[in-house]
């Protein structure tokens, strides 16, 4: 090994995370001399399938790429997604949204919920969602591009993110890596060669006999984790005594219900079932936790709860929470499912992936592969996984469902000290706290904290400068200019055609 720069880099696998890595990779080092990029997938093995809700982030990615907007949602089949709606996750009966984007104003240096709050101690009981453009044009079907030039306007609180369909997505990836000259290769791996001496993974090696050599690997193999888990050893770090589920059987259905601009998230009683519309399908799924539930069971409960006609088979999915103790070792980063998988309850799979090439460009190695790289690497990444998983955590165990088992056990759950800390920070005076730059915001936080019935037991001192009159007065005006600004806003099926990103009536029937 020597400090000469990488000259081939191969990608195994060619789901969403493999096409993703060879996007970015080829568009951002393209030009470098004499490096090439080569992905090997199988399609005798196939991809997961699903994976098609994302979160605002997905943006800085797509500008990195340099995509075209409506070209981009028009070619995946997209709808905007403006947060997500949790229907009985608190209690039955109870509904609120995720919204991305933020709160209301903040008022005298303060942050708004805390206006929120007092009024709420004043007697002045409307939801959180009503201050939220987000949320309120969510459920009104209404979507408009947020508009930061305006910041006295509640469009310059809007933030959003898409749904899409998965194969769509990585198929229109794969088309603009190949004319950044990333080349497929199609074959099963059947063998990794690795250096006697230093265990470095030298080749992969195809059904077809043909050996693909390369200098930095990156696995993005899926569940199966075939370089960085099967060949290399790295063990996985299980969470799933916090994150119970375990399984997802998934269907599309044919469009019906509503076509609003959000994912939404309804609490079953092993799990929950995602219901995501896309321009020509609706994409479903029921999470579930296998020690409380049977299969059976599942698919019946979700067939149950469609709003259209089935488009295709169930597709049944086995995961568990967590992630492999570290996602570079020696000469193998892994992307996507192969370094881990947390459920999909707030869509941050493909994010990690985003994120890991992310981090993979600013610490890119040389033929060196430096340990303080690579170390640096492991530690952010897994902090990013224990961000999530903290996030995720709270959904289950704040909730007053019962009746269950599956939910008395999430009610008890054994918090992580991290997680415990920020529940007893709004429990005691309201107060949100975000760590590091964490991955969700204070306003993802708040939401969820106050959606799942946590009680703040206060509000900053400061919020009390203001009169009982003028406090409530001028949370009636924040609610008022939502409310008025979503009635102005175009209907999400507006928007897509006025912008050309809608796809022709006569193909929404296609799965
Ligand atoms: P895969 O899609 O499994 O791709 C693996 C690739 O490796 C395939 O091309 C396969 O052919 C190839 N491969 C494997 N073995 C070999 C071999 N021996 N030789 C050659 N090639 C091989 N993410 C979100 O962001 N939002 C969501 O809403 C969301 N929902 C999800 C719901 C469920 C139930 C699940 C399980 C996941 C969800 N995800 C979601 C995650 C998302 O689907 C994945 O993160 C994303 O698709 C990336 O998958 P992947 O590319 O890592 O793996």
């Amino acid at each position: 090994m020597s400090g000469e720069p990488i000259r081939k880099i191969v990608i195994v696998g060619g789901g969403t995370a493999g096409w993703m890595a060879a996007a970015a990779l080829s568009k951002i080092m393209g030009d470098f001399p004499g490096l090439s990029i080569t992905l090997v997938e199988s399609e005798a093995i196939g991809t997961v399938g699903v994976g098609e809700a994302t979160i605002p982030q997905i943006q800085a990615f797509n500008a990195l790429l340099g995509l075209d907007e409506s070209e981009f949602v028009r070619e995946t089949h997209a709808t905007y997604k403006l947060g997500i709606e949790f229907v009985d996750w608190w209690r039955e009966g109870h509904a609120y949204v995720h919204p991305f984007g933020t709160y209301g104003l903040d008022m005298l240096g303060i942050e708004f919920h805390h206006y929120w709050l007092r009024g709420l101690g004043l007697g002045d009981e409307t939801p959180l969602d009503a201050y939220s453009i987000s949320a309120m044009a969510g459920k009104a079907g209404k979507f408009l591009w947020p508009r930061r030039d305006q910041p006295n306007s509640p469009l310059s609180k809007l933030g959003y993110a898409f749904q899409f369909d998965a194969g769509r997505y990585a198929r229109y990836l794969r088309g603009r890596a190949e004319r950044q000259g990333v080349t497929r290769i199609e074959g099963k791996v059947v063998e990794v060669m690795q250096d006697a001496e230093t265990g470095f993974v030298t080749a992969v090696r195809l059904e077809s006999g043909t050996e693909v050599e390369g200098e930095l690997f990156i696995d993005c193999s899926g569940f199966r984790s075939l370089l960085l888990g099967q060949t290399l050893g790295v063990a996985f770090t299980d969470w799933s005594k916090w994150l119970p589920c375990d399984r997802a059987v998934a269907i599309p259905c044919e469009l019906g219900g509503d076509h609003e601009p959000l994912t939404r998230s309804t609490a079953r009683p092993a799990g929950w079932q995602w219901r995501i519309p896309l321009q020509h399908r609706i994409g479903n799924g029921h999470v579930y936790s296998s020690a409380h539930m049977e299969q059976a069971e599942a698919e019946d409960l979700l067939l149950a709860n469609l709003d259209g006609a089935p488009l295709a088979q169930p597709n049944h999915l086995r995961f568990l929470a967590g992630h492999r103790e570290r996602a570079w070792e020696k000469n193998v980063v892994a992307l996507g499912l192969a370094g881990g998988f947390l459920e999909p309850l707030e869509s941050t799979a493909i994010h990690l992936v985003q994120s890991g090439i992310a981090r993979l460009m600013t610490l890119f190695p040389t033929r060196d592969f430096g340990a303080q790289e690579i170390a640096r690497y492991n530690r952010e990444n897994e902090q990013e996984y224990i961000d999530i998983r903290d996030f995720l955590v709270l959904h289950y165990t704040a909730t007053e469902r019962s009746g269950s088992e599956f939910w008395d056990y999430c009610r008890n759950l054994g918090l992580p000290d991290s997680l415990a800390e920020k529940i007893a920070m709004f429990e005691s005076s309201g107060r949100v706290i975000r760590e590091h730059n964490e991955l969700f915001t204070e306003t993802s936080w708040l939401s969820v904290m106050v959606g799942q019935g946590v009680k703040a037991g206060g509000h900053h001192p400061l919020a009390g400068l203001l009169d009982e009159a003028e406090t409530r007065k001028r949370l009636a005006h924040i609610r008022d200019v939502v409310t008025s600004t979503v009635s102005q806003m175009p209907t999400q099926d507006q928007f897509l055609v006025q912008n050309g990103s809608a796809i022709p009536v006569d193909r929404r029937a296609v799965a």
